[in-house]
């Protein structure tokens, strides 16, 4: 058995013998509102495995973006490159829901000008609270230089994910990205990207996304809308 390295509220990352390579697993848990709801689904490890492998090859192979994906040895686990995570969750919304209606009152669906750009500090005791870029360079949660890297990519890989779910008639309404820097120093799109990490409503408005979790208790149609992208993104691949 790999030594533990992090245990997240949906994933593991463990050692490996390659110290240049970490192993993600995907838990079939699911979790929402800081941890407050908790369940588990029957192949969610695997489905979102599966898609974000999916989707980190396409960034890579078909878009260039730099990512920390390998290979996938098993259906719910990955090899990926062992990097720093830089604390810091990177939100870019193109529509707004959750938490800035919360926040400022926006109303739900408001579409903005240009996709807006959120930073929240990864802290699971403090809640993920949203951040200023002042703040981050004062705490020393990553240097000036990184901030400016990871909200150009994080611009680049929204634009791009934006488009790839406009082929499947899917509006991106936001989501979270993280990043990382490997042994060189190289800064790369980390974690996953999967209907937990972002919002994705089909032309009636429906969620397709952890929302219906979120909002609901029927943990069948949650598990419906979470075969549906993952077939969906296998059954006609973009590119
Ligand atoms: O919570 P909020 O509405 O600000 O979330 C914006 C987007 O970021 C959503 O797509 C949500 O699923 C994602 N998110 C995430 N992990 C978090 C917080 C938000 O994937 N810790």
């Amino acid at each position: 058995m790999n030594e533990q390295m992090y245990e997240g509220k949906a994933k593991i990352l463990y050692k490996t013998d390659d110290n240049e390579v970490s192993l993600m697993h995907f838990k079939d848990d699911i979790t929402a509102g800081d941890g407050a709801k908790k369940d588990t689904m029957i192949d969610k490890g695997k489905l979102n495995c599966t898609i974000s492998k999916k989707i980190f090859e396409y960034l890579e192979k078909q878009r260039g973006i730099p990512t920390h994906y390998i290979s996938s040895p098993n259906a719910n686990e990955q090899l990926v490159k062992k990097l720093k995570i830089l604390p810091i969750e990177v939100i870019v919304r193109n529509i707004a829901a959750g938490s800035i209606c919360r926040r400022y009152g926006v109303r739900k669906g408001h579409i903005f000008k240009t996709p807006l750009l959120e930073l929240f500090y990864k802290d699971d005791d403090l809640h993920d609270p949203l951040v200023r870029d002042s703040v981050i360079l004062e705490m020393e949660w990553c240097t000036a230089h990184e901030l400016a890297e990871i909200k150009r990519q994080a611009f680049i890989v929204h634009d791009k994910m934006t488009n790839y779910w406009k082929e499947y008639d899917l509006k991106l309404v936001d989501a979270k990205y993280e990043f990382g820097l490997d042994s060189d120093g190289n800064i790369m799109l980390a974690d996953e990207v999967t209907p937990d990490s972002c919002r994705l409503w089909d032309k009636d408005g429906n969620s397709l996304d952890k929302d219906v979790f979120r909002q609901g208790t029927d943990m069948d149609k949650v598990s419906t809308v979470y075969n549906y992208i993952h077939d969906m993104i296998h059954a006609d691949p973009i590119g």
